[in-house]
């Protein structure tokens, strides 16, 4: 038997901390980004006997928004539960999770059915080994945390990390979050088992492992294509997969066996008597139309879009709407001079962000009238392809009108016939050797000429139009 005998099946479930001003149930500032322990805390986020939670309205709208991207059902009833078990990281004992009522059900993203999306609160944070200590940071504790989980209706790692990009993408589009694998802001989990297709049982799944720890994409990725071929090795040998959770070693490319997997009943969950029931429907705030109006275009419609008014390969679209800025700047680029679309995505992608890059220059370093006058002087053969080059890199040193730079640093395309001639006529004249090989026939004799040609106009002859004078002149 080998892998095609197998149907491997995924489930993910991602935890994102939201981006609110304040946490889950408290005053204190909710950021990532503080680096000095334990300054975003009080009573309540520590976990204090005899503190009230609040709720926080910014997290549910978050969420919702979210369940309407997705097609999902929205709760019209819910609430909180506890989530019993001990943990240093977890002081009050419990975690503050949805179980029965989560905020929104079903729905899909890219191609895969969800589940469910709930909110809960995210615990502090540990360190572990330092001096044989174990140290706890709380400014993440209580931090809002959405958990979607998928149905398990994932076959490969591809597509289980192009549906994390796609979350990941959708969560930055809305401003619920920043979404970084390897900051922790969002975590990946995936569940994963594998059934033979030569059991008669086929259309039954296997025992499913969890895999967790994975801090990038490409962990998820190399994670899941592991625990596939361990689990068929596995049962190839004669052996059995065991429902537990495994970690992901990123040294050795493995996952390892953590513990064996708890289920929901060993957690007691029971309805958090300290908050508030909702009924989302009574809320105006809540309501589908309120969130609409603050939602804006959702990344795959301006996928969907730009490739259908521009047409675009899907690797252009691609880093167009995976940086909105970059994207942004296109649109206003080709605004009303759409003649100009194919040269600004090329000169956009290959040379633009290039010298960006190198210059370590933002986005709107050309601002977009210069860039699309720019374009509209390579469109009309003002610009060879090198000098639009040349003048591009001029202007990322400093931007200014792009005819001005041109003029000035002589980059101007010479279409002028009479002064290409002269030129022409001086170089022939000079090589008279070069101009009887070509007469026997040696192609590359015009080739020499030609390059003559550029260098003594610095790149700046139109090249059809000296070619065309070079055979006029050799006769
Ligand atoms: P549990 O009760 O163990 O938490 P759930 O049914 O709640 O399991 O599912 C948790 C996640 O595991 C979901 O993302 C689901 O799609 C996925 N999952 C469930 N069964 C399997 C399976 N046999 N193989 C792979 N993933 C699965
Ligand atoms: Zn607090
Ligand atoms: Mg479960």
């Amino acid at each position: 038997m080998n892998d095609k005998d197998y149907i491997a099946t995924i489930g993910l479930e991602i935890h994102a901390e939201l981006k609110t001003s304040s946490k889950m149930f408290c005053s204190c500032k909710n950021d990532p980004d503080e680096e000095r322990p334990n300054v975003n805390v009080c009573p309540i986020c520590m976990g204090h006997p005899g503190t009230l939670p609040v709720l926080n309205k910014q997290a549910i709208k978050h969420v919702l928004k979210i369940g309407h991207a997705i097609g999902g059902t929205i709760a019209d009833f819910t609430e909180w539960d506890r989530k019993n078990y001990f943990y240093p990281d977890i002081p009050k004992g419990y975690q503050i999770s949805q179980y029965k009522y989560p905020l929104v059900s079903g729905g899909n993203l890219a191609g895969i059915d969800l589940t469910r999306i709930h909110l809960e609160e995210d615990t502090a944070q540990s360190t572990h080994d330092t001096h044989h200590k174990s140290l706890i940071n709380f400014n993440r504790s209580s931090v809002p945390l959405m958990e979607l989980v998928t149905e398990p209706v994932i076959h490969d790692a591809e597509t289980a990390v192009k549906f994390a990009k796609e979350l990941q993408l959708l969560l930055r589009y809305l401003g619920a979050g920043e979404a970084n694998l390897e900051k922790g802001e969002m975590r990946v989990e995936a569940n994963i088992s594998v059934a033979s297709l030569a059991n008669t049982e086929a259309k039954k799944f296997g025992t499913k492992t969890e895999v967790k720890n994975l801090n990038s994409f490409k962990a998820v990725e190399k994670a899941i294509v592991f625990e596939i071929s361990r689990q068929i090795e596995l049962i190839e040998n004669g052996g059995k997969v065991q429902q537990e959770t495994r970690g992901w070693d990123e040294n050795s490319g493995t996952t390892y066996s953590q513990r064996l997997k708890e289920s929901s009943h060993d957690y007691r969950y029971f309805p958090e008597p300290d908050l508030p029931k909702l009924k989302i429907s009574e809320v105006a705030e809540f309501s589908k139309e309120e969130l609409t109006k603050e939602t804006s275009e959702l990344p795959w419609i301006k996928r969907e879009r730009l490739v259908k008014d521009f047409i675009m390969t899907e690797k252009e679209v691609a880093v167009f709407v995976e940086s909105p800025e970059v994207g942004n700047y296109f649109e206003e680029v080709v605004k009303g001079e759409s003649e100009i679309a194919k040269l600004s995505i090329n000169y956009i992608l290959t040379d633009y962000l290039g010298l960006l890059k190198k210059e370590g220059k933002g986005v709107e370093t050309i601002s977009t009238k210069n860039f699309s006058k720019l374009m509209k002087m390579i469109e009309a053969k003002k610009l060879s392809s090198r000098g639009a080059k040349d003048a591009m890199a001029l202007m990322v040193k400093e931007d200014g009108d792009p005819e001005i730079i041109a003029e000035k640093n002589g980059l101007i395309q010479k279409s002028d016939e009479g002064e290409i001639k002269k030129i022409v006529t001086e170089i022939v004249s000079k090589n008279p050797t070069v101009v009887t090989d070509y007469k026997n026939g040696k192609e590359a004799a015009l080739q020499f000429f030609i390059g003559q040609g550029m260098k003594a106009t610095k790149g700046s002859a139109n090249p059809e139009l000296l070619k065309k004078i070079l055979l006029e002149v050799i006769g």
